[in-house]
């Protein structure tokens, strides 16, 4: 088998896609910590008839050069939406399908209402299908990506940053650009978590979740990757670890018989707290939420005992709790913490009350959930005295 050479790419395309040569492998996407798949990314393939089965690395350079990436684009697009139509009509299991979108692609016309023809021919929801954009096609004009994400949100899709990290504006197009989901790529960090790469992919992801931004780490080849990533709060994984693109036969089979995730609440783009609270400058909503859009929790202390008077979903969601066991909380505000972890916690409690200013530690606490029993997290705490 040989690779295509971007004259053969240019040259033979139309009539491939024509053959429906064009398609995609599907590779899962799971939640480290249930097991449970949660989506999957569409990944393009050419099956050339005599050179065999082509790569993107050979033809999306040609294809985006030559300006017919578009139409290949569309056509997996309608490849996907075809597949899921399938499933639908037979009641089968289905999960929300990742699509790329070239940098290329936004330049054109308006390339979302393209999609949406295709969408509503086979009448597919929004929902299960999501956008991957690269920072790279931020580098194309920061309105146009900006125009393309509107028109996405409009009409129901998320919109997801792929290979985040890999380019040089991260931090801009995060602050910039509402992306719902952040697609960490792990190659571009890769091996040795212990070191470098293991402190630039935690404070990433802490940046993402200070935005509310579910992470998906791509790559994952090793369970050492896995679990670091579930450890500093990453639990959605793609990668050979679980599954590498598969045709779409096998996909079908898998999904008919592997355990799936109703993708709410982390996965949705909902904010669970309540906006009217905060149209009021002096509420505690305000004051904490305004700074800290994550896991948050009001307690009083005094001489070492610490009674929780508020905490917000995402804080029992980091505890592995759900709302019902909100009362259980204030009674057992320290299990799961280790004598000497408690006594850290509470050093930094006095301190910040004695500066008056913040203090921002990481502690250890063991914590058990219905889906994977007892564990270790690491929270990052940073306290305020109120
Ligand atoms: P991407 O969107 O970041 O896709 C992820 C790539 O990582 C895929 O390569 C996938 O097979 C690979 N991958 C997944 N898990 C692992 C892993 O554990 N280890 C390693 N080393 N690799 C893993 P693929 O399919 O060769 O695609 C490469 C790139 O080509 C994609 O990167 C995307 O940028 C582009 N591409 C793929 N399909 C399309 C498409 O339909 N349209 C456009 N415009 N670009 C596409
Ligand atoms: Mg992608
Ligand atoms: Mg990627």
């Amino acid at each position: 088998m040989r690779r295509m050479t971007a004259e053969e790419v240019v040259r033979e395309f139309e009539a491939a896609r024509k053959a429906g040569d064009i398609h995609a492998h599907f590779q899962p996407q799971y939640n480290h910590a249930t097991g449970r798949m949660i989506g999957a990314e569409a990944l393009m393939r050419w099956k050339h008839p005599i050179l065999g089965l082509q790569y993107p690395d050979v033809f999306i350079g040609p294809l985006e050069d030559s300006g017919l990436i578009r139409d290949a684009d569309l056509t997996l697009f309608e490849f996907i939406c075809k597949f899921l139509r399938k499933r639908l009509d037979a009641a089968a299991a289905v999960v929300p399908v990742s699509f790329n979108v070239s940098h290329v692609d936004i330049f054109h016309g308006d390339y979302v209402a393209d999609l949406e023809e295709i969408r509503a021919r086979y009448g597919v929801p929004a929902e299960l299908l999501r956008a991957e954009l690269t920072e790279t096609s931020s580098m194309s004009g920061l309105d146009l990506i900006q125009k393309v994400m509107e028109h996405f949100h409009a009409a129901g899709y998320l919109v997801e940053m792929d290979d985040f990290g890999s380019g040089y504006s991260s931090l801009n197009v995060l602050k910039d650009l509402p992306f719902d989901i952040i697609k960490l790529d792990m190659n571009f960090l890769k091996g040795d978590l212990s070191g470098r790469g293991g402190t630039i992919i935690n404070a990433m992801v802490q940046m993402a979740k200070w935005l509310s931004t579910p992470t998906i780490a791509e790559g994952v080849e090793t369970i050492e990757q896995a679990d670091y990533m579930k450890s500093i709060g990453c639990t959605y994984v793609q990668g050979y670890l679980y599954a590498r693109p598969m045709e779409p036969e096998a996909f079908a089979e898998l999904l008919d018989t592997c355990g799936l995730e109703p993708t709410k609440p982390a996965m949705e783009f909902v904010d669970t707290l309540n906006v009217n609270r905060f149209w009021n400058p002096d509420s505690l909503e305000t004051l904490i939420f305004s700074n800290y859009v994550g896991a948050a929790a009001i307690f009083s202390y005094e001489k070492g005992d610490v009674e929780i008077l508020r905490v917000n979903e995402k804080y029992l969601a980091e505890v592995g709790m759900n709302l019902s066991e909100v009362e259980t909380l204030k009674t057992i505000v320290w299990s799961g913490f280790s004598d000497s972890e408690r006594e850290r916690y509470v050093l930094h409690v006095e301190r910040a009350i004695a500066t008056d200013d913040e203090e921002t530690f990481e502690t250890w606490r063991t914590v058990t959930s219905d889906c994977c029993g007892e564990d270790r997290i690491c929270i990052r705490t940073t306290l305020r005295v109120i």
